[in-house]
């Protein structure tokens, strides 16, 4: 039986497929932007305003102003002449004529002639007595048409081909009055009162609707504040959970442990490692979880501070595992860490999606069994059903915050394991306290001795060729050099393609001769591990990659890297690619081929010449793209922020902050009646895994 589907009880939960205006094709526009029911519609904010002028009759019109006036056209001429055609009209309102014209306005013929009745918007300019306007937006209207009053602002919205921002904008007109109107307040009125916010009603009609700038900044204001306490609120929440009810396994680790590990490594301990080593085993030695970031530019040594505590964890008969956010990657750890742990008890088992399905039955009843004692793999690892033994310690490489949810799935194993995450992206003070407030932070802030600064240079793309010759002189030195490719497409298929034909280019031409590699994320396992080998051994002069090297390749005989059509990435990102060289006392070289299209390009290539700290690059990155960008914030398991930028609203962000903590303070599970919205809110954006949930 075909059932009838009953009206949503709230009409913020109305599908946006059920409003009128709304086809199924414009319903799949929206879905795909993120707007599902008539809440999102309110949450789908204007990028800016624009001022529109009331109507005025066109004897009243004012030279040199952006104007809007209506009439009925009572001639039309397209003129084919000395320079640009034209297409003319004149338009009668009764009290004036005004003309209009359109360069290159052919088409216009078809679709504007005598009778019809236009709105027309335009810069007027008299020529003599007469106003006129050229290029009028327009649009035709019935004659009796309300007048355009007052002067309005009208919010411009995010648009796209099919969704243009006058139709959103109708659209969420149409729903206002009654959506507004079903909004709960989340905060009593003394809050409001105290930070000077106006209701939540009020700012969802005054962000779309505003009559006035102040209004938008007022209602901007307050949904900032209603983002940033839900971002406060989850955070708090989370770290009180990890505080109150988890326990993780205390270690125990004596000088005798501290000092086999360290001979593991053939080199001393930078004292900014030793600092972080020493923070770490304080964390790993009590029964409160660690939760600790481990912050270092690229080549710092972060992975030898990791293998240290993975070492702890296994010889107080625990498990560690390693998560890399790429195959490659996890590849590589591998490789690192079987060198550092050639003949010793230590068995390392490699996991990721790739991994033969038999061989993976084989690690992962190993790593369930406790024989093995390291794992190492991407995300798969924790979707996948591997058991482990006795889980002590996770940690999380480059920029993969676990999110609450995949907590909760290794809770729900019965696994309660110390976390370490590291990154090389230096996190501003600002970023740091609302995003990873719930972490304590090690910093590596010195490289291994004997590191060369990075000599980098910006060529232009006709230069291309020195950047070639060079690295066939350092290749005759012994040196081995990486080329990146930026990929062009974002589907897998076409970067192949892309890689695959620049790589025959460089091979017959520029780099005849070399023993050149090619490396991309579509290669099978095998494959990538047997070439990453053979590179490392120098059986392979040049690798030429997409940027599936990234993050973590660790050759320290490669001594160039050179970036093609380098405007194309984002300053962390060709900060991150440069650190895949200058990893040993050799001088290294990163050589950017590139033509800047925009000042942005322009700012980022020359920023990379101008300094090699990941610290001063960060926060110029910041700068140009915003946190949202910059960090992935999604990655992070922390929902996005559509209006608040933390960089800038700090004081919003520190007030949100004391009041999330005082709210707390009085209803700790948000269990009161006037907070049940809020709490529900807050399950929306954090997923319903948040001890709130369990709690409640
Ligand atoms: P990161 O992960 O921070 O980019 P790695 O841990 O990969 O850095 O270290 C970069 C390189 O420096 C590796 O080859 C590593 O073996 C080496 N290294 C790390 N710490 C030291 C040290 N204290 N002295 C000498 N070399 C070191
Ligand atoms: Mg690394």
């Amino acid at each position: 039986m075909h059932g009838v589907t009953p009206p949503p009880a709230n009409i913020l939960q109305t599908d946006v497929r059920d409003l009128p205006g709304v086809g199924p094709t414009r319903a799949a526009e929206l879905r795909q932007r993120g707007v599902n029911d008539v809440m999102d519609l309110l949450d789908y904010f204007p990028r800016t305003y624009q001022f529109e002028r009331a109507e005025r009759p066109i004897s009243d019109l004012v030279d040199e102003q952006l104007q809007i006036a209506r009439g009925q056209v009572t001639a039309v001429d397209y003129v084919v002449g000395r320079s640009k055609p034209r297409f003319e009209a004149s338009l009668d309102d009764g009290t004036g004529n005004l003309a209009l014209l359109w360069f290159h306005g052919g088409y216009l013929r078809r679709l504007i002639h005598p009778g019809l009745v236009l709105r027309v918007q335009g810069k007027v300019r008299y020529r003599g007595l007469i106003p006129q306007m050229a290029n009028p937006r327009w649009e035709k209207i019935e004659p009796d048409a309300a007048l355009v009053g007052q002067d309005r602002l009208r919010a411009v919205y995010p648009a796209s081909k099919r969704l243009s921002s006058l139709y959103l904008g109708k659209l969420i007109e149409q729903q206002l009055d009654a959506a507004c109107a079903a909004l709960p307040e989340w905060f009593d009125p003394q809050t409001l009162a105290r930070r000077q916010l106006v209701a939540r009603a009020q700012a969802y009609r005054w962000i779309h609707l505003p009559s006035k700038m102040t209004e938008a900044a007022a209602a901007r204001r307050r949904l900032v504040y209603d983002e940033l306490m839900l971002l406060q609120l989850g955070l708090i929440l989370s770290t009180r959970f990890r505080a109150g009810r988890l326990t993780a396994p205390a270690m125990r680790l004596d000088s005798l442990l501290d000092q086999r590990i360290r001979r593991r490594f053939g080199f001393e301990l930078t004292p900014a490692q030793h600092r972080a080593v020493c923070e770490i085993a304080r964390d790993l030695q009590s029964t409160r979880p660690m939760n600790r970031l481990l912050q270092g530019d690229v080549g710092s040594g972060k992975t030898v501070v990791a293998l240290y505590a993975m070492l702890v964890a296994v010889a107080n008969r625990m498990q560690a595992a390693i998560l890399a956010p790429t195959e490659v990657l996890a590849e590589q750890h591998y490789l690192t860490l079987g060198n550092f742990l050639r003949d010793s008890q230590v068995r390392i088992e490699l996991l990721t999606g790739r991994t033969r399905r038999r061989m993976r039955g084989t690690s992962a009843s190993a790593l369930s069994s406790g024989q093995a004692h390291i794992a190492i793999g991407t995300q798969a690892l924790l979707q996948q059903q591997v058991e482990f033994a006795n889980l002590g310690l996770v940690v999380v490489d480059e920029q993969h915050k676990l999110g609450v949810r995949q907590r909760a799935t290794l809770k729900g194993k019965g696994m309660l394991p110390h976390y370490l995450v590291m990154t090389a992206t230096p996190i501003p003070r600002t970023l740091a306290l609302s995003y990873f407030a719930d972490f304590d932070v090690s910093i590596i802030d010195q490289l291994p001795p004997g590191r060369h600064p990075i000599q980098t240079r910006w060529l232009p793309t006709r230069q291309a060729d020195q950047a070639f010759a060079f690295v066939r002189r350092q290749v005759a030195q012994g040196r081995q050099a990486y080329i990146v490719v930026p990929q062009i497409e974002d589907d897998g298929l076409e970067e192949v393609k892309s890689l695959t034909s620049e790589y025959q280019r460089l091979k017959d031409g520029p780099l005849q001769g070399l023993r050149l590699g090619m490396l991309h994320g579509q290669m099978p396992t095998e494959e990538k591990q047997q070439l990453m080998a053979d590179f490392r051994a120098g059986n392979v002069d040049v690798l030429v990659a997409t940027t599936v090297i990234e993050v973590g390749i660790d050759v320290p005989n490669a001594t160039v890297m050179v970036i093609q059509n380098a405007e194309r990435f984002g300053l962390s990102q060709l900060h991150q690619l440069r650190g895949r060289v200058g990893r040993s006392e050799l001088i290294s070289h990163c050589l950017l081929i590139g033509d800047a299209p925009t000042d942005d390009a322009q700012k980022r290539l020359a920023a990379m010449t101008a300094t090699g700290d990941g610290f001063q690059i960060a926060e110029m990155d910041l700068k140009l793209r915003g946190p949202g960008e910059f960090f992935g914030v999604r990655q992070h398991g922390l929902p996005e922020l559509k209006l608040a930028d933390i960089t800038r609203e700090l004081e919003l962000l520190h007030q949100a902050k004391e009041d999330a903590l005082a709210l707390l303070a009085d209803d700790p599970n948000l269990s009161l009646p006037a907070h049940q919205a809020l709490r529900a809110a807050l399950i929306d954006k954090f997923g319903d895994d948040l001890p709130l949930a369990q709690v409640g």
